[in-house]
C-alpha cells in the first residue's frame, strides 16, 4: 500500500526545515500541536511512527509488503509508546477512531500525490514540494 515515509530529500530548501526522524521510517500527518505551533515548528512536522521524532519532509512511497493492518498496528504502537493510549483510557472504539484518523489522513495524501512526491505540511494543509528549476 502507499504510505508516507520520512525523507531527507529537499531538506533545507524551506525556512525552518528540520529532520529528526530516521530516514525511511513511516510518518503520519496527524499531530497534537502545542499552543505556539509556528514558533516551535510542530505545525510543519510529520511525526515518525518509530522514532517519535519529526521531520518537515515526507515522501509518498508504495510498500506492497505493508498491509492496512500493519499500518494500523504501527500507528497503535506509536500512540501507545508516546503515552496517548494512557490518556484515552480503555475505550477501544475511541482508540480505533484515532487510529482510523491517522490511517485515513495518510491514505488521502497518498491518493492525492503520485509515488515519489515529497510533501510538506502546514497545519492541516499538505502540499507537494519540488526542486527549484531555472531555464
Ligand atoms: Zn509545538
Amino acid at each position: 500500500m502507499r504510505v508516507l515515509i520520512a525523507t531527507n530529500e529537499l531538506q533545507s530548501t524551506a525556512d525552518g526545515d528540520y529532520s529528526f526522524t530516521v530516514e525511511g521510517e513511516l510518518v503520519t500527518p496527524i499531530v497534537a500541536q502545542c499552543h505556539t505551533p509556528d514558533d516551535c515548528g510542530c505545525s510543519r512536522g510529520f511525526p515518525g511512527l518509530a522514532s517519535s521524532r519529526a521531520t518537515t519532509t515526507a515522501m509518498v512511497v508504495d510498500r506492497p509488503f505493508i498491509t492496512l493492518d500493519d499500518l494500523r498496528d504501527v500507528v497503535r504502537d506509536s500512540l501507545e509508546r508516546d503515552g496517548w493510549l494512557d490518556l484515552l483510557g480503555p475505550d477501544a472504539a475511541e482508540i480505533d477512531e484515532i487510529i482510523d484518523e491517522h490511517v485515513e489522513a495518510i491514505d488521502e495524501i497518498c491518493r492525492t500525490f503520485t509515488v515519489g512526491t515529497i510533501v510538506e505540511r502546514h497545519g492541516t494543509l499538505v502540499r507537494s514540494r519540488s526542486y527549484r528549476t531555472a531555464a
